[in-house]
């Protein structure tokens, strides 16, 4: 069977695989409780969270302040939609108003359903302000993008895991290849109101743009009056070591879109935000969702935006990814060729493993089975992303465990000092 999972764990995975969809291939490690950086299974075993459920628990998990201001609201009211005005979705709104720079916000709960917020409003953008007709609006997108799962958003994937089977898709999107601005200009029409892009491309591999690409992309956009829109539901609050990922470029877009850690590792909240020139196309009736913005979650994420901003979390984190780079860095040098390259940005680490030496899920697996979650992405990127709270003295036997397991695979490959 697989190296982690005993009979009591195997009851809830099989619970699992025999009542639910089989749309996830979950690491065998069946989590009962977690707090900050550590995660516990149901036998007791110990984890470091390396994960951080794909940026969601940027916070670390179950953060006492954050898990305090949904207690708190819980005792008032966590539901009533957008019908009624509320007391701490303004403050929210406010909060993150003064945290990304941009006027307004409209919240909602998934990062795709945020996407598909940036889709309606740069294609009504187009429309009403640049005078493209309406039904001819395009966008530009990345090859390789990750926006989310909805039919809209995977009929402009290129993967066709994700694709096969589901269409029809929806018309109006265009490809470029990520990080290629004479591929950008290639792909573009009169009709193009908007590119949707990553600021580094997560899914794909943790991919960084090369140097300059956003400043050329960005001074494109603005002559041709097209919408730069920033996709940072993972990159965003700190994960790279700025707030945003952006700034890295030293560029602003037109329009931000938040999500995972913005619901402070509780809750599903998630934010599109732009200025007014270009959020004023939403009116009453024209898009909405019953859950965004409602009490609970607005009064979680502003919580979570305070804890980012009051605990440092953003400053430590661009000191803590350099090290964890350079510890992995280190690693790689030690089980070359196996690992072929070692890249990100802030706490947002992909280790490339060669696939003729293993697949990243291998290694993720005995990764489980020495006590460190991370998550494969595709056959060959390990991915490590843990709360930004994480400590050196965490990340040290974390990177400790990785060298151990690379070692191990290395010798069996025949490849190591020890090796016949
Ligand atoms: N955009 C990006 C860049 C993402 O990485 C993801 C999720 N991995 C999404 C959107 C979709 O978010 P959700 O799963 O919350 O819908």
């Amino acid at each position: 069977m697989d190296a982690t999972a005993t009979p009591a764990s195997q009851a809830y995975i099989q619970q699992e695989a025999r009542f639910g969809a089989r749309n996830y291939a979950p690491v065998p490690v069946v989590v009962d409780h977690a707090k900050d950086c550590l995660v516990w299974d149901v036998e007791g075993r110990e984890y470091i969270d390396m994960m951080s459920a794909y940026s969601s628990v940027s916070h670390g998990h179950l953060h006492p302040r954050i898990v305090a201001a949904a207690q708190r609201q819980m005792e008032k009211v966590a539901v009533m939609s957008r019908a009624y005005y509320g007391t701490t979705l303004g403050p929210l709104l406010e909060k993150l108003s003064e945290v990304t720079g941009f006027e307004r916000a409209l919240p909602m709960n998934t990062g795709a359903e945020a996407v598909e917020t940036a889709i309606k409003c740069a294609r009504r953008w187009g429309h009403r302000v640049r005078g493209i007709p309406d039904g001819e609006q395009r966008i530009l997108v990345a090859r390789g993008n990750f926006h989310g799962r909805t039919t809209t958003i995977i009929g402009f994937s290129s993967e066709p895991e994700y694709r096969i089977g589901f269409g029809p898709f929806c018309d109006g999107f265009q490809h470029f290849d990520y990080g290629d601005m004479e591929s950008v200009k290639a792909a573009a029409t009169q009709h193009t109101c908007a590119v949707l892009i990553e600021p580094i491309q997560g899914e794909a591999g943790i991919l960084v743009p090369p140097p300059g690409f956003f400043q050329q992309l960005r001074a494109w956009c603005t002559e041709h009056d097209i919408l730069l829109i920033d996709d940072e539901v993972q990159a965003g609050l700190g994960r790279t070591g700025k707030w945003f990922a952006f700034e890295h470029e030293g560029i602003r877009p037109d329009a931000l879109i938040l999500g995972k850690a913005l619901g402070g590792g509780l809750l599903p909240v998630s934010a599109f935000c732009a200025d007014d020139r270009i959020m004023k196309v939403f009116v009453p009736n024209s898009h909405g969702s019953t859950f965004g913005g409602n009490a609970l979650a607005a009064a979680v994420a502003l919580e979570g935006l305070r804890v980012l901003q009051e605990e440092g979390l953003v400053e430590h984190c661009a000191e803590k990814g350099e090290y964890l780079f350079r510890r992995l860095r280190e690693v790689q040098d030690e089980v070359r060729p196996l690992v072929r390259d070692v890249r990100g940005r802030g706490l947002w680490i992909g280790v490339d493993v060669d696939p003729s030496c293993a697949t990243a899920r291998e290694l993720v697996e005995r990764l489980a089975a020495g006590g460190v979650l991370s998550k494969e992405t595709h056959d060959t990127v390990i991915r490590f992303a843990p709360p930004l709270t994480i400590t050196f003295d965490l990340m040290d036997r974390a990177v400790e465990v990785f060298r151990r397991v690379a070692l191990e695979k290395h010798r069996e490959l025949g490849l190591g000092r020890n090796a016949v």
